[in-house]
């Protein structure tokens, strides 16, 4: 068996970031700037209201208050988006709507809560100072500056920013197409189950986690356990995609041909790799992991929970790296075990399903469920895995480590 890190650092070895390309805002989400951002404009590009209310000088309301309020003639309207025609000269002001371009002349805003109409004139019941509610122009970005740097990942705030200083696309990291296999005689997709048959669960779990990556979900349907037929849909996926999952047959099966077929593949093709370990884990022992000229292959095993489980350990970190990512690996933190977690010593580390949260100061777990590698729904009941180091487990109370998977 080989030690969990070490497999992780080969599968990221081989992992190179995709070529960058320009992307419109809709398609850009998650993925990884390849460029720093210079704005060419200025947010806000002028100054603006940031309140509903009047456009003074703020030297007119000088001693203004509750009870003697001060008198301005009214002498224009402004709603957002109207560009102002006039100043506000002395004694004056101009009814202004949130956004609004800020006159001439004015230099404060006062909010409609502390004024009263009265004709054509206002009363204002309380000072302003010069710059009050008023939205500089290049308070936020200012024209030139470095808005993001190299290797930021776009949330939707990012998209939101590249869109207020008229950016249309953004050069990012090629957004991963990443294809999706199940193998397995057993496996149907739909309809009534036949003896011996089960449903397909792994594709679907495995294209929306490749999905909840960032990447792009490829589906390559499910093989039947036939070498031939498994060769073919690897050979075409490896054409077709920037990377590949595979589930089942990697095991010490007789009907185990993903491996063997990865291998040949390896073998035929120049600058291709192919290993097949026992790493020391519990989920997800078996793990077989290729490239195909540049496409990383993931064989993730079969059952569910450990191809779940694989995913999160080498393939999601090896999907972010593609992606320009420098984080690709999921926030560990330290927390105490609100149960038992027995295990058996055997030179693994185990991954245990956890519900984790956090109460008085510190995280807390238990289980989610039972331990196996088939039980899904206590992967589905998990918001985290704990690391319990090879030996006899933790006791109530004793701390140990949880990888946050939300
Ligand atoms: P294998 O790695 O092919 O030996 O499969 C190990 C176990 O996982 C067997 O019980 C399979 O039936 C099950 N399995 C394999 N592929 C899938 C899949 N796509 N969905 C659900 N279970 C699967
Ligand atoms: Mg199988």
């Amino acid at each position: 068996m080989i030690p969990l890190e070490e497999a992780q650092a080969h599968v990221l070895s081989t992992c190179r970031v995709l070529d960058p390309a320009d992307v419109a805002l809709a398609d850009a989400r998650a993925l990884v700037l390849a460029a720093e951002v210079v704005s060419p404009e200025a947010v806000p590009p002028f100054a603006n209201t940031a309140m509903d209310g009047y456009a003074v000088r703020a030297v007119d309301t000088n001693g203004a208050g509750e009870a003697q309020p001060v008198r301005l003639r009214v002498v224009d309207e402004l709603p957002a988006g109207r560009a102002p025609e006039r100043a506000v000269g002395p004694g004056e002001a101009i009814r202004i709507m949130t956004g609004a371009p800020v006159p001439d002349g004015a230099d404060a805003i006062v909010m409609v809560e502390r004024t009263r109409v009265d004709g054509d004139t206002v009363l204002v019941q309380a000072e302003a100072n010069h710059g009050d509610h008023v939205r500089a122009a290049g308070g936020d970005i200012a024209a030139g500056a470095v808005v993001f740097e190299r290797g930021t990942a776009l949330t939707p705030a990012h998209i939101g920013v590249l869109a207020s200083i008229g950016v249309e696309r953004a050069h990012v990291f090629r957004r991963p197409r990443v294809g999706v296999l199940s193998t397995g005689d057993e496996l149907v997709e739909r309809g009534p189950l036949q003896p011996g048959q089960i449903r397909d669960s792994n594709r679907p779990m495995l294209l929306a986690l490749v999905a909840e990556a960032g990447c792009e979900p490829v589906d390559l349907g499910s093989a039947r356990d036939d070498e031939a037929l498994i060769t073919s849909r690897i050979t075409h996926a490896a054409d077709t995609c920037d990377a590949l999952l595979t589930s089942g047959g990697v095991s010490v099966g007789d009907y185990d041909y993903v491996k063997a077929v990865l291998e040949q593949l390896a073998k035929e093709r120049a600058g291709s790799a192919f290993v097949w370990w026992q790493v020391a884990i519990k989920p997800a022992k078996p793990f077989a992991f290729g490239t195909l000229g540049a496409v990383p292959v993931f064989g993730l095993p079969g059952n569910p929970v450990s191809s779940h489980v694989s995913f999160e350990l080498f393939a999601r970190p090896a999907l972010r790296t593609m992606m320009g990512r420098h984080d690709p690996f999921r926030p560990e933190v330290d927390a105490v075990a609100a149960a038992p977690m027995r295990r058996r010593p055997d030179g693994k580390l185990y991954l245990d399903r956890v519900r984790v949260w956090y109460e008085d100061g510190e995280y807390r777990c238990e289980r989610s469920g039972a331990q196996a590698s088939n039980v899904l729904s206590a992967m589905a009941n998990a918001n985290g895995l704990a690391l319990l180091p090879d030996g006899e487990g933790v006791d109530t109370g004793e701390h140990l480590r949880v990888m946050l998977l939300s």
